[in-house]
């Protein structure tokens, strides 16, 4: 069975967070092998305070797509999942989820979220 490399829009948007949260402490970590210079520490570590904030921000924004987020089981695992948009991936067996039964059984396409490709498919079937 090929291996589904979609992943759930919420759980994307938690690992770019939690990257962020990484790379803002490597980077006043870095900031501490600079010490002699100040300027080239400072830099660094409000670049690190940056990144944190940042995914402090990313954070609150995933809490209001969360509540946004329609739930549903997941027919593959049985699991309650939460799916953003017209096509979503489960959160934990990464099954493509579709809330539009015109969708049900085609390919999974990200381009289905895409509201201009919505047009183009509606002014084909005109
Ligand atoms: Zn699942």
């Amino acid at each position: 069975m090929a291996e589904l490399k979609y992943k759930s829009k919420i759980n994307k948007i938690r690992s770019f967070a939690l990257g962020l949260v990484f790379a803002g402490m490597i980077l006043m970590y870095i900031g501490l092998y600079f010490k002699d210079t100040a300027w080239l520490m400072v830099t660094f570590m409000i670049l690190g305070v940056i990144g944190i904030v940042f995914s402090t921000v990313v954070y609150f924004w995933i809490g209001m797509l969360s509540t946004r987020a329609v739930p549903v089981t997941c027919p593959s695992c049985q699991k309650q999942t939460k799916m953003l948009g017209r096509v979503d991936a489960c959160m934990f067996c990464k099954q493509p989820l579709t809330l539009d039964k015109d969708l049900e059984g085609k390919e999974f396409d990200e381009r289905y979220n895409s509201k201009k490709y919505q047009k183009e498919l509606q002014s084909e079937g005109d």
